[in-house]
Parts: C-alpha cells; structure tokens; sequence
C-alpha cells in the first residue's frame, strides 16, 4: 500500500457500535464485565483503551513495524525503554541530541546505576569504540536538533546487531514520512508525536514502534505498570493528525527547500544547517536513508552575537518565536538562549553551536510569505 493511502486509513475501522468511520473518543475508565474476568478485552484504561488501540495499531504500520505503543509525550516513551535495563547495563547514546533525552539519562537514570556513554555518532566507528560487554542499548537521532547531523542507521544497525545491543532511533526530526528505521535494522523507533505526527501544536504525546513481540510485551509491561498513558482525547488528536502527514510533509520539504536555498544566498547569513545540500557533512547518508530532507533547519548570521539573532527573532511577523516543532504553523528558535539553554556556552560553541544561530521549523503556509518575513526580519 502506497504512503498516502495507508496513513488515511491506518489503525481506524469504522466503529463497531454505530459504524462511525472516525474512531470515537473513548472517555472511559474503566469497562462494565459480564462476569468477573469475562470482557470484550478491555478492562481499566490505563491498561486498555479503544481510542488509543486503533492510535497504536496506526503507529505500527506507519514505521511499518508490528507494533506500536503510545506514551504520554516523547520523554515517557523514552523513559519506558531505558526501564527496560538494569543498574550496570550500559547505553551509548549520540553526543548530540535532544536536549530533555540528554536529562533525562544524566539527571534521572545514571543515579539508578545505568552507564551512558557519549560518542559522535555520526561516524560509526566512534560507537563500535565504545561497545563493552555491558552494552544493551544504542540510541541515536537523525537528523539532530538543532545542526541536522546525519547518522547511518543501517550501519548502526549492523553494530548494534553484533553487539546483541537493541537500537533506538529518535525519528521525531524525520518523521515516518521521510525514514523508516525499522527497515533499516533498527529494534525500535521512538517518535514525539507531539511534532510532526500531531502535526497541528495541539497535543503532547509519544510513541514506540517495533517488530519484536517479546520486546512490545516488556514495553507493554511497563506502559501499563509506571502509566505513562495518553488520554484518549489526545490519541484521537495523532489519529487525526496522521491522515494528512504526507500532505503536510510534501509541503513541509517543498518550504524547507526553498527557503534553505533562499538563506543560503542571502548576504547576511553566514552558513545553513539542512541536511539536503550536497556539501552536507553526510549528505549522501542522508540521501540513502531517506525520502526528502524536511522543514527543519538552522543559520548563523554573519555577525555573530546574541543581540544580533535577538533583534531578527524578534522582527519575524509570520514566524512565531516558540519552541517545538513540526506544526503547521512556522516557528522560530534561538538555541542559545531557548532550547538549548543548560548547555554551559563553552561546551555549546565547542559542539558548533554559535551565539547567532536560528532554528527554523518550517511550516506549511504561502512559502512566499515565508520568505519576505525572513527577508524582512534579516534585514
Ligand atoms: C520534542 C522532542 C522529544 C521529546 O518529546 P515530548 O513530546 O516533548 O516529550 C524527543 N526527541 C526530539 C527529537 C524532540 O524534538
């Protein structure tokens, strides 16, 4: 089945009470039995819930995976696989990733006894390196936040496989859309469903997809027992995002393209950060592993200062200045002072961060207007 079709229809059956074709909100929490024990499956909504059954059932095949696992947003999905380890197992991750992923391992999990090791993915060797035999989990994301650094996750993949270490792969940046992990070797995809799988800035939530059915029940084990479950007003909301993510990608890449070439050219920007340029540091990884190069991407201005990159963030009319991303709606982001924020400056310009740079995520709006915005606020 072609992309377009599977992503209207995946998950949603018209509704066996009344035949509704949109899956219903199932506002419930708990489910009347004939007798105890006796149920149509379902039986309290932390463990089970209809609306967010047919979310997971889509979330499988769009990473064409077996199955899929909703999360009360991106960092719970997250959370639910490193509670898959035990105190010694030890996770290499990428050096350069999400930034709430980055807490999440250092502040919380490494005082549980688990051991991450920080390597530049983007050069495989760096990983098998630092493979020990402690190794359980190797987690990357490509393109990262906010330099669009390119990882391979075939040869990952292969690493991991004869390590016997699981892979994850943050595929927010990507989306479904743009790269399928699963097809490429990886055990498991992990998504912020709150980017570009919800796709209109309504909702938080996340997401796991996988092949493995004794790795969905582990992870299953876990959903229900810590709880980390979205509602199912909000799985409704990613049901009804991903019918149209094909249609808001093709618009997403169409935008990105363009206005990356724009800044590129433009006399005031010193460089640009997205992964579809042919100079790209690992362009033709990119171009292997996936299907476009999207919306996201960043610029340092030539005068590099703060005040700089302040006085243009502050000048954009359509671009609102918010983080996030992946919505319809284009934003604007200052790294250094927003997202990126807790990262101490001499570390930050050492990882090619600059005072100046400008996270743009690109949305689906005129693209002309896009660009004399920019035009405008670049002055
Ligand atoms: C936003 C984001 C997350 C975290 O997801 P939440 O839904 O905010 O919890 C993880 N990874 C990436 C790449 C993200 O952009």
């Amino acid at each position: 089945m072609k992309l377009a079709t599977k992503y209207i229809h995946a998950g949603t059956e018209p509704d066996p009470s009344t035949g509704a074709i949109m899956t219903p909100i199932y506002q419930t929490s708990t489910y009347v039995q004939e007798a105890p024990g006796v149920n149509k499956g379902f039986e309290y909504a932390r463990s089970q819930n209809p609306t967010r059954k047919a979310l997971e059932e889509a979330y499988a095949q769009i990473e064409n995976g077996k199955f899929g696992l909703a999360f009360g947003s991106g960092v719970a999905a997250t959370d639910a696989v490193i509670k898959l380890l035990s105190p010694g197992d030890q996770v290499i991750a990428a050096n350069d990733m999400y930034g709430g992923t980055y807490r999440l391992f250092t502040k919380i999990f490494a005082k549980y006894g688990i051991q991450f090791t920080y390597v530049d993915t983007t050069d495989v060797s760096n990983i098998q390196k630092a493979i020990t035999p402690n190794t359980r989990l190797i987690w990357i994301e490509t393109p990262t936040n906010p330099l669009m650094n390119i990882t391979d996750i075939a040869a990952v993949a292969s690493v991991a496989k004869n390590a016997k270490a699981l892979l994850c792969v943050d595929n927010t940046f990507a989306s479904p859309y743009l790269q399928n992990p699963l097809d490429l070797g990886a055990d498991l995809v992990m998504h912020s469903a709150t980017k570009y799988l919800g796709g209109h800035s309504d909702v938080i939530q996340g997401c796991l997809m996988m092949n493995d059915a004794a790795l969905r029940e582990q992870l299953y084990f876990i959903q229900k027992s810590c709880g980390a479950v979205p509602g199912p007003m909000d799985c409704f909301l990613v049901l009804r995002g991903i019918k149209t993510l094909h249609i808001r990608m093709q618009r997403h890449c169409e935008n990105g393209e363009k206005i990356a070439h724009f800044l590129r050219s433009h006399p005031k920007v010193a460089k640009v950060y997205w992964c579809g340029f042919e100079d790209h540091h690992n362009y033709a990884i990119a171009k292997k592993q996936m299907r476009g190069f999207g919306g996201m991407m960043s610029f340092e201005l030539k005068n590099d200062s703060v005040d700089e990159a302040k006085r243009v963030l502050s000048a954009t009319k359509i671009f609102a200045l918010a983080e996030s991303l992946g919505g319809v709606e284009s934003l604007i982001n200052h790294p250094a002072s927003m997202t990126h924020a807790s990262i101490p400056r001499a570390e930050r310009i050492k990882n090619g961060l600059s005072d100046s740079l400008i996270r743009l995520s690109i949305g689906i709006e005129d693209v002309e207007d896009l660009i004399e915005d920019l035009t405008q606020a670049i002055g």
